[in-house]
């Protein structure tokens, strides 16, 4: 019993085997059928005994058009199944055989064959074939190498586009450190085109300030984290003239799988027009303190394109263009409108390379002279404008002016004569040459004193000290010379010319032919001087008489008559007093005073004279000051007169009385003799005037005082003939000094 449970165990135990096996059969015969690998069996005659699923759709059979047909029959080239079959048979395994398989829509199958026998007992059972289908495969290479002939002829292409726009391509493997550069590339760089570069040489040819920054670019491209794009814009050096170039440099580098750089490709291309602007940028700041700095002008810096890079200047708006934020702005889009379209055609002359100036008038009416420059570069090419614009209206009007003012003097009966302070002619008009004789050609250039006679020189340094103190010398009345040696009489007004800045830069002299009216004049004072003669000869008698009455009517004691008399001749004395004063003015008129100098004291001559006065006054205190120790060397007689119209004067024009003071101060050396009143005193407007023949005050109050304005005329000519010079000190109201200041001899 024991045996058969043992038995009846061992065959369970075969049955389970059995059935494990069979279950791992039936599981590898599923995995080769479903197997993606095309496989199947021939037997020794070529019949297909078997194939599986992928075998069958590799084909596009199913197993009934398959299964039990010769091998042969699905094999394009008969050839090759004749060698495999035979290869088998003589118990060869084939590996990767190229065989083509006809499908079943017709289309040919390139696969790869790998075959061997499975014999049993050295029989021939059936084959073992292996399919792989390589058409996927083949097709794959078919196309890549079709991409690839694309590939180099887009390549090709886009080379050729690029080097047709002027770029430059050049590609570098950073692994071997080799540089190609294209043709375009190496026109760029002025290397000739048999050359070849490499890194080190291209890094020599950046431009010194910019490689660091070249460098640290490369690098960066080439960091495996980065996106390895390069774009960068620097300056390099010609390898033939070595100038320097804006270029720009963009390209990208390639990474291998183990993500080292393995290529790196790009672009150059020149970058003239940063050049160009760099050039209008620095010229630009020039400009802008150009601008700034000329007072009243504008600057207007245009690109080749016509649009403004910059404006400046204080002047933009007066030329009609309104504020700022032009740059940028085409010319069309700036200024008023139409003007554009008005100064195109000077925009054209200038962008075409000429250089000139226009006077254009502004917005307002102002004219400016505008400058148009083109600006060039090495090639001579316009790449920019400058319009330089000067406000010159003032230039303008001051040329207006000063044609007015030319024909004024061209026209001129009186002769205007420019000269300097070395008294050298520097003008000469029309009239100057028909009083004088003398051709501008003559006289330009030679001195004055050639037109003042001997006798006059010395005039000629006091007009220049008067005209150096900013004086004006008007209607000097003097006498001058012609080219024919005769004397003319002249009146003479000389100013100081002043420059805008108010310096005097020389002197214009107004000279007027007064010979007719100096004979006029000379007629009139022949007339003067007769008449008075002829009165002073009867006044004198008439004086006579009234004395002799007086001295009479003193002894007789009739104080009616003593003061009836004293009046009569104290106006007889006036009358007499006035004739001198008329006969001593036609007598200087006529240049026929002569001094009779001698040496005297000053003292006794004012004493003399004060002491008439109590016969002039009684309501006036004169005081005389101390003159003792002064000698002067004079005309006494004339000085006499010029203290004796001084006090006169000084007791007329006070009214209310007061004190009137004759004295001496010293001056170092010198002596200022004085009369001062408390009178009603002198305006300054008056003050100028004083000394002119027949010239009275205008003030109110005086007007009842008799006198004709000769006294301080003669005063100032007696004083001139003795180099003296009259001067007056007054404050309306509060009185006058009268003074001048001569040299005192030794006693
Ligand atoms: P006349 O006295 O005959 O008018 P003068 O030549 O002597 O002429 O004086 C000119 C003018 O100067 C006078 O009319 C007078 O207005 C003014 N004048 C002269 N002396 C004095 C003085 N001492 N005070 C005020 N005015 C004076």
């Amino acid at each position: 019993m024991e045996e058969l449970e043992n038995i009846h165990a061992l065959l369970k135990a075969s049955l389970e085997r059995e059935r494990a096996l069979e279950l791992r059969v039936a599981d590898l015969a599923d995995f080769v059928e479903q197997v993606a690998m095309p496989l199947h069996w021939v037997d020794r005659n070529g019949i297909i005994v078997w194939a599986n699923q992928a075998e069958l759709e590799m084909l596009g059979f199913t197993s009934e058009e398959y299964i039990g047909q010769p091998i042969t029959l699905f094999h394009a080239d008969q050839a090759i199944i004749g060698d495999i079959l035979k290869r088998l048979t003589a118990d060869e395994s084939i590996m990767n055989y190229p065989a083509l398989l006809r499908c079943k829509d017709g289309r040919i199958k390139e696969v790869l064959i790998n075959s061997s026998v499975k014999r049993e007992d050295g029989e021939f059972i059936h084959t073992r074939c292996f399919t792989r289908d390589m058409s996927a495969f083949f097709e794959e290479e078919k196309r890549m190498a079709e991409v690839l002939v694309d590939l180099e002829q887009s390549e090709a292409r886009l080379l050729m586009a690029m080097e047709s726009t002027g770029l430059g391509t050049w590609d570098y493997n950073p692994q071997s450190g080799s540089l190609t550069w294209s043709e375009q590339c190496k026109k760029i760089y002025g290397l000739p085109l048999n050359e070849t570069v490499d890194f080190s040489t291209f890094s020599e040819h950046i431009y010194p300030e910019d490689r660091g920054f070249v460098q640290q670019e490369i690098q960066q491209s080439m960091k495996p984290d980065g996106d390895g794009r390069y774009d960068i814009t620097y300056r390099i050096t010609r390898f033939d003239d070595h100038s320097p170039r804006w270029i720009r440099a963009q390209g990208k580098v390639y990474f291998n799988p183990e993500g080292q750089p393995e290529r790196f490709i790009g672009t150059v291309d020149i970058t003239e027009s940063k050049l160009a602007l760099e050039k209008i940028t620095r010229s630009e700041k020039l400009f802008k303190t150009i601008a700034l700095n000329i007072p009243r002008s504008f600057i207007i810096v245009i690109d080749s394109e016509r649009r403004v890079q910059a404006i400046e200047g204080d002047a933009i708006q007066r030329l009609g263009y309104l504020a700022a934020g032009y740059e940028g702005k085409h010319l069309s889009e700036i200024g008023p409108p139409g003007r554009y379209e008005k100064t195109k055609p000077l925009y054209d002359r200038m962008l075409a390379g000429e250089q000139f100036i226009e006077e254009r008038k502004g917005a307002n009416g102002d004219d400016f002279m505008v400058h148009f420059v083109p600006l060039k570069n090495d090639a001579q090419k316009v790449y920019a404008g400058l319009i330089i614009a000067l406000d010159i209206s003032d230039y303008k009007r001051a040329e207006e002016k000063s044609a007015m003012l030319a024909a004024i003097v061209a026209s001129s009966d009186d002769a205007i004569i420019s000269k300097n302070f070395d008294s050298i002619i520097t003008s000469w008009n029309a009239g100057a040459q028909r009083l004088f004789g003398y051709t501008p050609a003559e006289i330009i250039g030679e001195s004055v004193l050639k037109l003042i006679p001997p006798d006059r020189q010395e005039e000629e340094p006091e007009i220049l000290a008067r005209l150096k103190r900013g004086e004006r010398v008007e209607h000097f009345e003097t006498k001058r010379l012609t080219k024919d040696g005769s004397l003319l009489d002249v009146s003479l007004t000389i100013s100081p010319v002043k420059d805008a800045q108010g310096k005097v830069i020389g002197l214009s002299k107004i000279a007027r032919d007064i010979t007719e009216k100096k004979q006029e004049d000379s007629r009139k004072n022949d007339f003067i001087a007769m008449v008075s003669h002829e009165l002073k000869t009867p006044l004198t008698s008439m004086r006579s008489y009234i004395q002799v009455l007086l001295g009479i009517a003193k002894k007789e004691g009739s104080s009616f008559q003593v003061n009836a008399l004293t009046r009569a001749d104290l106006q007889a004395q006036k009358m007499t007093t006035m004739i001198h004063d008329f006969l001593n003015l036609a007598r200087l008129e006529d240049g026929k005073i002569t001094l009779h100098k001698t040496r005297f004291a000053l003292q006794p001559l004012i004493e003399e004279i004060a002491a008439d006065a109590p016969f002039l006054t009684s309501s006036h205190q004169v005081v005389l000051a101390d003159c003792k120790q002064i000698f002067l060397y004079a005309d006494r007689e004339k000085i006499g007169q010029v203290l004796n119209n001084l006090l006169s004067n000084s007791i007329k024009y006070s009214p209310k009385g007061g004190t009137v003071t004759v004295g001496c101060e010293m001056l170092a050396e010198r002596v200022k003799i004085f009369v001062r009143d408390e009178g009603v005193g002198i305006s300054s407007e008056d003050q100028k005037h004083l000394f002119e023949r027949f010239y009275r005050a205008k003030d109110e109050q005086i007007k009842t005082v008799s006198g004709f304005g000769i006294g301080l005329y003669l005063v100032a000519e007696i004083l001139r003939y003795h180099d003296s010079l009259i001067t007056v000190e007054s404050t309306v109201g509060l009185g006058s000094e009268f003074y001048f200041i001569m040299d005192p001899v030794k006693q």
